[in-house]
């Protein structure tokens, strides 16, 4: 079934894991062995390729550089305007994928359209260019407001104005902390050029505030529910009955920290924490329940957001093996109307009514 992923972060992986994309994964993989600067070396299960066996043919990729201010200790560039470079850095390699037919940039409607009547033709799947609609987590890299048209132009169609940590424009994940001037001024320039709000890492303050402040299109690119695993990284049943007010889609994440309770960082396991798809399935299911229907929910699985087959699922060892999953919904009792939906219908019906 036709699949979009509103998560993943193409462009870090290809710039900062040195992974070229293109190839086979045992052959990324490989090349990865005795590698340890990164937790998940050898470990990836995102490529071109698999993104194609898996028919997912639409994602959401990021550009994404943090600003780290002396006294934060997470890892970033020291200035702005070196976030900036970097989300350039990130951007040409997009722009080189789409010189070499390997991926299309989707930014308007038209395109959308086009792109999808392509992974509907009978043209075989392996040569299909991945669609991509550009977004940006943590608006650090912005070194002043002006600069969001500048990328804009570019094709930049979503923000998340927080990552982990204090943001110049929101705080993010384990921060605390309303958005400020500065975040204000980003709002209301996103809403003046149609670029849809990504809440997904704003804290709680930093979220009602944002909400309070914007008008536009607002979604949660990869957010799982706090219910059922409990950290600020994840959305209250409050914040989710919000969003389904806002008419917003969430994506479910597949990082299994999110997924599953208590999981400890290279110690806990996948198998040893019963740690599969269908765990997916329980958080999304838990939005759909809230909502009292399935129109807000998707995948946004962030399956290379830094962690890979140590920290996913064990029933998936490649992104592709996302096309397991309309089967486990089927299972559960949804029927196919539900979940086309929940595969790509409604990320495509939020797409189609913002960007008219
Ligand atoms: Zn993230």
């Amino acid at each position: 079934m036709f699949t979009i992923d509103a998560h993943l972060d193409l462009s870090m992986n290809a710039m900062e894991w040195n992974r070229d994309l293109r190839l086979p994964l045992h052959t990324i993989n490989e090349r990865e062995s005795g590698l340890t600067d990164k937790p998940d070396r050898g470990n990836a299960t995102v490529n071109l390729p698999e993104l194609r066996k898996g028919n997912i043919g639409l994602v959401v990729a990021t550009q994404i550089a943090r600003y780290v201010a002396p006294d934060n200790q997470l890892p970033g560039w020291h200035s702005p305007e070196q976030a900036w470079a970097q989300t350039q850095g990130q951007l040409a390699w997009y722009e080189a994928m789409e010189k070499a037919g390997e991926m299309v940039q989707v930014k308007d409607l038209e395109g959308l359209e086009k792109h999808l009547a392509l992974w509907q033709s009978d043209s075989p799947v392996m040569e299909k260019p991945i669609g991509y609609i550009l977004s940006l987590e943590g608006a650090d890299s912005l070194v002043n407001v002006s600069y969001l048209e500048k990328a804009w132009e570019k094709g930049l169609r979503a923000v998340g104005p927080a990552h982990y940590g204090p943001g110049r424009y929101a705080q993010g994940t384990n921060a605390t902390g309303k958005m400020g001037p500065d975040g204000y001024a980003l709002l209301a320039e996103m809403e003046r050029l149609n670029i849809i709000l990504d809440a997904t890492h704003l804290c709680d303050e930093s979220f009602w505030d944002a909400l309070d402040h914007f008008n536009g299109p607002v979604w949660a690119s990869h957010n799982n529910c706090r219910a059922l695993v409990n950290h600020n990284r994840q959305f209250t049943d409050e914040q989710i009955k919000e969003l389904i007010k806002r008419d917003a889609v969430i994506g479910a994440a597949l990082d299994a920290w999110m997924m599953v309770p208590d999981w400890e960082r290279q110690v806990s396991t996948p198998i040893g924490t019963n740690c599969d798809l269908e765990v997916m399935i329980d958080h999304i299911d838990h939005i759909c329940q809230l909502a009292g229907n399935t129109d807000h929910v998707g995948i946004g699985s962030d399956l290379d957001g830094g962690f890979g087959t140590e920290q996913c699922p064990y029933d998936l060892q490649s992104i592709a093996d996302l096309n397991k999953v309309p089967a486990l919904f089927a299972k559960r009792g949804y029927n196919q109307v539900d979940i086309e939906k929940l595969m790509h219908g409604n990320w495509l019906r939020f797409l189609r009514k913002n960007w008219q």
